[in-house]
């Protein structure tokens, strides 16, 4: 089965989807998929010292810098970070940015998630992508003909609904890579993390990032994964093309 072709992952946060898509954008990168990253927000809340407009600059950077590794395309919109809501304009320039980048997979969050932006981001996506074939929203850009597949990223909350794991990646063989991407946004993984999570920087700074980081593709790996060490997972959106589980596998190139 062919390979997604174009994958658009569209996260709250500039290092949403490396954090939790990193291993796919990865894998199918190498496969042929042209990636597209976007972050909804501008990234300018998560920091102790510095200031919104210093922090938001540097976080543009370091998302292209990650982008450079992967060959993505990446958009960082200026949403202020911690602020980010569903609204019928933020939902139509969003109909916009989709329908201009034609995927047919979007990679994005789960509505049920500890960040607000997050779940604003997760019912944007959603929305968006319930109009993206309805020609009078945004008339001018030509609607879609097929809709995209939507998968999402992997959380642990299970209020009001559990997470469902259609989709299991192993990521053992692009661990390493991964860190790279991470190791680009530093003013999160390196400054911000550390402080808010109250776990600091300590030794090598990547072997420590393989630690921090790892925790939770370990975690994944060890409650869907089957034989890996460490694993991204993503369910199926009831928004978006309707796929079953193992066609998805199989055009992530899983099966
Ligand atoms: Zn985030």
């Amino acid at each position: 089965m062919s390979h997604f072709q174009r994958i658009l992952v569209i996260g709250a946060h500039p290092d949403d989807a490396e954090f939790h898509a990193g291993g796919l954008m990865l894998s199918q990168a190498r496969r042929g998929s042209r990636i597209g990253i976007l972050s909804l927000t501008d990234g300018s809340a998560g920091h102790l010292s510095m200031d919104r407009p210093t922090l938001a600059a540097r976080r543009r950077t370091e998302a292209l810098a990650a982008a450079q590794i992967l060959g993505a395309d990446v958009d960082v919109w200026n949403e202020p970070d911690g602020q980010l809501t569903d609204s019928p304009a933020l939902r139509e320039e969003l109909v916009v940015a989709i329908r201009q980048f034609e995927p047919d997979l979007i990679v994005t969050h789960r509505p049920y998630d500890y960040h607000p932006d997050h779940r604003a981001c997760a019912k944007l996506v959603q929305d968006a992508c319930y109009l993206l074939r309805v020609p009078n929203i945004q008339p001018d850009i030509p609607a879609l003909g097929v809709d995209p597949v939507v998968l999402q990223m992997c959380d642990f909350f299970t209020r009001p609904a559990p997470f469902r794991a259609d989709v299991v990646l192993p990521i053992d063989n692009d661990f390493e890579a991964i860190l790279d991407l991470l190791a680009c946004h530093e003013s999160q993984v390196f400054e911000w993390l550390p402080h808010i999570t109250g776990i600091p920087v300590s030794g090598e700074s990547m072997s420590w990032l393989a630690k921090f980081y790892g925790s939770r593709p370990k975690r994944i790996a060890r409650e869907y994964g089957t034989g890996c060490r460490y694993a991204e997972a993503f369910e199926i959106s009831e928004y978006g093309q309707q796929m079953n589980a193992t066609d998805c596998a199989a055009r992530l190139g899983l099966t």
